[in-house]
């Protein structure tokens, strides 16, 4: 059935924090056709690679479609019987702080609210906490420090009016790309300077004024610096400051730093200390190289102290402004996702808050004090101290630090429940139960941006099997354990009204968060919610905070925050020379569940890597391509070397996508530590000690294969395409007959072979047929093997001996990884026309190959070639083919 008839959709992209809007409309054959929403106020139309991909992650291959219970396919009524027994049960012998959720700041404001309110108001304990934790905990440790509540003072028009953008440990350009490209149409219409503040050149140095590539957590001593220098030049507002209390002792303790340790030469900083302070509209743009920190907390106040002694906030083009990861990191926030927050960002610690919420669930418990957060719960599970434990939509076996740690702890616990969309993550294998769960566009609900936009995800394809949503789930659990009532809930709108109500409890108090203009919505109006920003109170729009203070301490004034540096907790020493940064690839979204779906976005990068500087890789006998343990001392992994001057002598890159599904030893959460921020909890991500080696194996392998290719092998990395899989392999262990091992992992032992090679001297090629049709084939080598791999995995229909060349015949070309994920333009293709002269600028690229023309994700990525290869540049190096081998 076509489905170009029916009407499109209103709805928010499933992934990070920007929120875009997005117009879905069925294709008739389960997927969806998706394009940016024009009317949509976080992105005008725009996406980027991963939203516009988003059609292509809907299939139902890999979804669970009935609840299990220990192995076994149950019905709903056994499966949620038994989760409301086993927590009564464990609550019952062990008291309430015995039982657990982990849930997710991809769960929808409706999920998170029955959560949040099953665990506090009526098991009665604070054990919920959010992956959130590991992505902006310090932001809104920090928030609270400073303003008195986690409010969000920046808005996404900000960036369009601001004359300087300055981004704190933000790839902006890869982790929100469509604020990134907000901030390019600003730069083009008015001048706006860029600044970036990373020790790692990343995609948004492309068109940065100023790159300061400083120490790994010297962002407080050089934010102290530039508070020092604010005071030094006169900068600082007076006005602004008597809204504020603690200036002087945060100027003695900013003074007292030394700003060597940001490693920083004196006339970087001389560049950055002029443009901030002589450049009244400024957005200081931050996320996680700030929050992942065990000082993540501090540098947020760092940065929020220069903002409040020269009053730029809450004015238009001004401000601090932390952007979230995930697509409703916000929205958990506001409902009090966290363990130590309540709902609508009242105070667990705050008597008068409890009671007033306690009264208004007519609960028969809350907590009196706050809950474990991430790390700790997960230790209370290793304990036993957690004895039942629900992790909803979020994947920590591969995700939280001490990975396998965890994983272990998880897989003794005595009672593990999972709700999530399939059984393939590295979580749900481990757990008793597993719920199969709603999908993003099965659902409906709301979610908040990182600028305080709620916006509608609307229902638009029939959940498959028995799938259901999260709040529905919840509530049924919530009225097998005994209250009825409680959780009596129909529909989303019903629970939305009921959380809008609510917040004018908050608004009684003196809090930020009120969206009691929307406590009589009915399910019409909850139908055709417009994005909003809050606050919307009973009487309307509340409009900015803080351009004229109003903070939300007792005396209604802000904090300015003494704050002293501090550096990473573990520092590199002999056994681990390096430090191990972590981060997004462009195209990837966290652990690939939905992304690694489509083929498109997996041919960007295609194997877990690692960046390593041309020194010391030179000096570790370390060529690209080459693979590379590394190795930290909670863990040991293997990841493909990437030989960039990106990363600075003595540190090292590797993304965080990777899983125990896709390659076993490119999961880097193993690598790093439990060691986190005092005040926050969260993890310290970004600056892991490491060693570095070369891996030397017999033999390495590159296969292509209709079906997935799972060997026990020291390192397998599997992702899509058009056609099936393609996979990386090596091992230590010698294999003898190559031909019966393929012949294994590919399960055809009776397809037709056609061999080649020298098994001898290591080298075997072998290509499986069946009825004429290539199924799968395998190139051995006792090196890292060149081949054009991109050409080999869309398994062209070429004869078998052909194809075991390796090579695609003269007529045909191998466009080399894809760069434009949009119109699927490759490496070699881009290459070609900037060297011969044809396009030597972005927009050259453009008209001449349609490659950035799209979401323009791939324009710094342009650019960085451009400068690269063009007829002039003096960097004009042979061509390495990035996440594989040339
Ligand atoms: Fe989705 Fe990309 Fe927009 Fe983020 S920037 S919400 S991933 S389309």
């Amino acid at each position: 059935m076509d489905g170009s008839n029916l009407p499109e959709v209103r709805s928010t992209c499933a992934y990070c924090g920007v929120g875009c809007g997005v117009l879905l409309r069925p294709d008739g054959a389960g997927g969806l056709t998706v394009r940016g929403d024009p009317d949509h106020p976080a992105n005008f139309g725009r996406l980027c690679s991963k939203g516009t991909a988003l059609g292509e992650t809907v299939g139902l291959g890999h979804r669970l479609l009935t609840p299990r219970a220990f192995g076994r396919n149950v019905g709903w009524d056994n499966a949620l019987q038994l989760v409301a027994d086993r927590f009564r049960e464990t609550i019952a012998a062990h008291g309430p702080d015995s039982v657990a959720f982990y849930v997710s700041g991809q769960l929808l404001t409706e999920d998170y609210y029955v959560a949040n309110k099953l665990m506090k108001g009526f098991i009665g304990s604070a054990n919920i906490d959010t992956n959130s934790r590991l992505c902006m905990a310090s932001t809104v440790a920090g928030h609270k420090r400073a303003f008195g509540t986690d409010t969000v003072p920046g808005t996404y028009e900000d960036l369009d009016q601001a004359d300087l953008v300055v981004l704190v440990g933000s790839n902006l350009a890869w982790c929100h790309p469509v604020l990134y490209q907000r901030v390019l149409a600003a730069r083009q219409a008015r001048g706006t300077r860029i600044v970036v503040i990373d020790p790692r050149r990343t995609a948004s140095c492309d068109q940065a004024d100023l790159h300061l590539a400083l120490n790994p957590g010297s962002d407080v001593a050089l934010f102290n610096g530039l508070l020092t220098e604010i005071h030094r030049r006169g900068a600082v507002d007076p006005d602004f400051v008597r809204l504020t209390s603690g200036l002087e002792a945060a100027l003695e303790t900013a003074g007292n730093d030394q700003i060597s340790e940001t490693g920083l030469p004196a006339e970087k900083l001389a560049a950055f200390f002029d443009l901030w302070i002589n450049t009244p509209r400024v957005v200081t743009v931050f996320s996680q190289g700030v929050n992942q920190s065990s000082s993540g907390t501090d540098k947020v106040n760092a940065i929020l102290n220069s903002h409040l002694a020269t009053g730029r906030i809450g004015r238009p083009g001004m401000g601090p402004f932390s952007v979230t990861g995930q697509p409703n990191a916000m929205g958990g926030r506001e409902v009090g996702g966290l363990a130590n927050t309540l709902a609508c960002h009242l105070d667990i610690e705050n008597a008068d808050h409890r009671a007033a919420v306690q009264a208004y669930w007519q609960a028969p418990a809350i907590p009196q004090s706050p809950g474990l957060k991430a790390v700790d719960m997960f230790r209370a599970v290793e304990d036993g101290q957690i004895k039942a434990l629900w992790i909803i939509h979020t994947n920590p076996a591969a995700t939280m630090p001490e990975a396998d740690r965890v994983s272990r702890a998880i897989a003794a616990c005595s009672f593990t429940v999972v709700s999530d969309l399939t059984l393939n993550t590295d979580t749900a294998r481990l757990a008793d139960v597993v719920l199969p769960a709603a999908g993003w566009a099965e659902k409906n609900g709301t979610v908040t941006n990182s600028d305080r936009t709620i916006s509608r995800q609307r229902a638009v394809l029939q959940s498959p099997g028995q799938a259901r949503p999260d709040w529905d789930i919840l509530a049924e659990v919530g009225r097998r354990m005994g209250w009825k009532t409680a959780f009596d809930y129909a529909s989303p709108a019903e629970i939305f009204r009921e959380y809008a109500a609510m917040s004018q409890i908050a608004a009684q108090f003196g809090k930020d968060f009120d969206i009691s203009g929307f406590s009589e919505i009915d399910e019409a109006g909850y139908a055709e919610l417009e994005p909003t920003r809050w606050p919307l109170g009973r009487k309307g729009a509340g409009g900015r905070f803080f351009g004229g203070g109003h903070f939300f301490h007792s005396d209604r004034k802000a904090r300015i925050v003494p704050v002293a540096h501090r550096r990473p907790a573990a520092l590199p020493g002999p056994k681990y020379p390096f430090v191990m940064n972590t981060g997004r690839t462009r195209d990837q979204w966290h652990t690939m569940t939905r992304t690694g779906l489509s083929a498109r976005l997996s041919a960007h990068l295609a194997e877990p890597f690692v960046d390593i500087h041309p020194q010391d890789a030179a000096r570790e006998g370390i060529s690209s391509a080459d693979l590379v343990e590394v190795t930290s001392p909670t863990g040991r992994g293997i990841f493909r070397a990437r030989i960039t001057q990106d990363v600075r002598i003595g540190h090292v890159f590797a993304p965080i996508h990777w899983t125990a599904e896709t390659a076993p030893s490119g999961r880097v959460d193993m690598l790093v530590p439990g060691t986190t921020d005092p005040i926050s909890g969260q993890p310290e991500s970004k600056a892991t000690p490491v060693s570095i080696s070369l891996m030397q194996a017999p033999w390495y392998a590159f296969a292509v294969s209709r079906n997935p290719l799972t060997p026990s092998v020291a390192y397998r990395a599997t992702v899509r395409t058009d056609n099936g899989y393609r996979t990386e392999l090596a091992d230590h262990a010698r294999i003898k007959n190559w031909e019966q091992t393929a012949r294994e992992w590919f399960a055809l032992t009776d397809a037709d072979a056609v061999t080649a090679g020298d098994p001898a001297r290591g080298s075997f090629r072998i290509a499986l047929s069946q009825n004429g049709c290539l199924q799968a084939a395998l190139f051995v080598s006792p090196r890292p093997l060149p081949l054009m791999r991109d050409y080999l995995a869309s398994m062209p229909d070429i004869p078998p001996a052909q194809f075991l060349t390796g090579r695609a015949p003269a007529d045909a070309k191998d466009t080399g990884p894809i760069i434009c994920a949009c119109f699927g333009v490759g490496l070699k293709t881009i290459v070609d026309a900037i060297s011969c002269g044809k396009a030597i600028s972005v927009d050259a690229i453009g008209a001449a190959l349609s490659a950035g023309t799209n979401c323009g994700s791939c324009r710094p990525e342009l650019g960085a070639l451009i400068d690269r290869y063009s007829p002039d540049a003096a960097d004009n190096l042979s061509l390495q083919l990035q996440g594989g081998v040339a």
